[in-house]
């Protein structure tokens, strides 16, 4: 069976671990054929062929100048021109990368070349004429070959064995690839980053308080929520007409337009359609993970920039201009779409359940029987830093943060978190944030609006 693996390669050389999680996924699939696929400069030749000691045949690298600056439309273009030469039965791309983290790529692929799709796959249950997987989302699904999956991290990529061999690389540029250089690479983005700055955002003025008066901040910050919402601020020019898609990203629209019509969630299809007929000037979609891949198969659909986990939105000359982190969250790029409508996932909190979120993080590792209970007694969801997930406290699926799950909910309380930037952007959208830390210089402080400093 032909497999192919989409790897884009990190600074270090090395695949993200939503990568290197979808490499290991084929490695354990009998009888898989793998071939390793990446579009990068000529340095990753030799980390890609270091890669295939693991036991990939071969990698295909996919370099070329004019392949330089493309965003998710124009790397998945390049991509699938790249597997229709390859034709395989499977193809495994992560969940998405860290550097982009748009989780864009992998759905416009299925689209371009025509496959079915599984997305937010957590485990590999079946191969035969096709591939049954668990998701994240959706529970059981099955797909017919040729497929595409995106997995989550759930594997750890396994290390070379000392005689292992290695395999063979090719290269493949634009003309091989048969794409003209107008259409790929930066010439080929339909969304272009205006300028980047450091990301403020998330920062807070933080009130320390006492633990005595926690159940009180929690009533008031969730009654404030109830009157005034999370709307993010409004910008001064007004868009014409504007959709959304659902009605999740409401808040989001209003801050920019006053002529907003909503279309319903149905499917990929139809909503491209209603777009094409509506001809707005910009589309909006929420940031849970079935609207995200919905996005990207319309972008993909349209031909359409697409600019994900917008966190601000403004009118500019009348074109829509969208902020979101980057680079991990440390930085906000504003970005701009050249091809109409714009289009842009937002920020919401559609993924939470509940008023009130609990984060644990490892400075309650040996607490997190009571602090369960503490968060049960609250009727909040719990959820994990990273370290504690890495290190078997608790699952991955109860991760937030850059390379976890993102919420927005009234209220976030993190015990026990230190306050790095790749777990502080998975919160970012909270209206109130509290921490609880006996360091007082945890940098969590900076990004919560009240303070316990103390031990749980
Ligand atoms: C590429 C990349 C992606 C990442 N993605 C994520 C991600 O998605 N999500 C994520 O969370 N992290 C992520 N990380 C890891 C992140 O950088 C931090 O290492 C991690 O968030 C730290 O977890 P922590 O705050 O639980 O632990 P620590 O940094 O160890 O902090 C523990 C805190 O607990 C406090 N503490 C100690 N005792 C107590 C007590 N009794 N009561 C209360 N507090 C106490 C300590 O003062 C300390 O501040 C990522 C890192 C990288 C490099």
């Amino acid at each position: 069976m032909k497999i192919v693996v989409c790897i884009r390669l990190g600074p270090d050389g090395e695949p993200g671990p939503f990568d290197a999680c979808a490499y290991e996924a084929a490695l354990r699939i009998e009888g898989a054929e793998i071939t390793l696929l990446s579009m990068a400069g000529e340095a990753a030749k030799e980390p890609l062929l270091r890669l295939t000691r693991l036991g990939a045949q071969r990698a295909v690298l996919l370099s070329d100048r004019a392949f330089a600056g493309a965003d998710t439309l124009a790397t998945a273009k390049t991509l699938a021109a790249a597997l229709k030469r390859l034709s395989p039965d499977l193809v495994i791309t992560g969940r998405q990368t860290l550097i982009g983290d748009t989780a864009q790529t992998g759905p416009m692929l299925a689209v371009l070349c025509g496959y079915p799709m599984i997305t937010n796959v957590m485990s590999v249950d079946r191969v035969d004429a096709g591939i049954t997987c668990t998701t994240r989302t959706e529970g059981q699904r099955h797909a017919p070959f040729p497929a595409l999956i995106t997995v989550e991290r759930f594997l750890s990529l396994r290390f070379p064995r000392l005689r292992s061999r290695m395999g063979e690389l090719t290269v493949w540029n634009a003309a091989e690839l048969g794409l003209s250089p107008d259409g790929v690479g930066l010439a080929g983005s339909p969304t272009r980053v205006l300028r980047t700055f450091e990301n403020q955002s998330g920062r807070r003025k933080c009130k320390m308080i006492r633990r005595e008066a926690l159940p009180e901040v929690i009533s008031e910050a969730l009654a404030a929520y109830r009157t005034v919402g999370a709307s993010p601020s409004p910008s001064p020019e007004r868009l014409s007409r504007l959709c959304t898609v659902g009605e999740a990203p409401m808040e989001f629209a209003k801050s920019v337009s006053d002529d907003i019509t909503v279309i319903p969630m149905t499917d990929a299809a139809t909503v491209a359609e209603a777009i094409a007929a509506l001809a707005p000037s910009a589309v909006l979609w929420g940031s849970d993970a079935p609207a995200k891949q919905m996005a990207a198969e319309v972008a993909a659909r349209l031909s359409l920039g697409l600019c994900a986990d917008c966190t601000r939105l403004e009118a500019e000359n009348g074109a829509l201009m969208m902020y979101r982190p980057a680079l991990s969250g440390s930085t906000v790029a504003k970005i701009k779409s050249l091809t109409r409508p714009a289009m842009a996932t937002v920020r919401t909190a559609s993924e939470g359940h509940t008023d009130v979120v609990v984060g644990l993080g490892y400075g309650v590792k040996d607490e997190l029987a009571r602090a369960m209970k503490f968060a049960e007694a609250l009727g909040a969801e719990t959820v994990a830093s990273r370290k504690l997930v890495d290190n078997g406290y608790l699952p991955y699926e109860m991760q937030l943060g850059l390379t976890g799950k993102t919420l927005s909910p009234p209220v976030y309380i993190a015990i026990g978190i230190s306050g790095a930037v790749h777990h502080t952007v998975g919160m970012q959208g909270a209206a109130t944030v509290i921490a609880i830390n006996p360091d007082k210089d945890a940098p969590i402080f900076d990004y919560a609006d009240f303070g316990i400093i103390e031990n749980f």
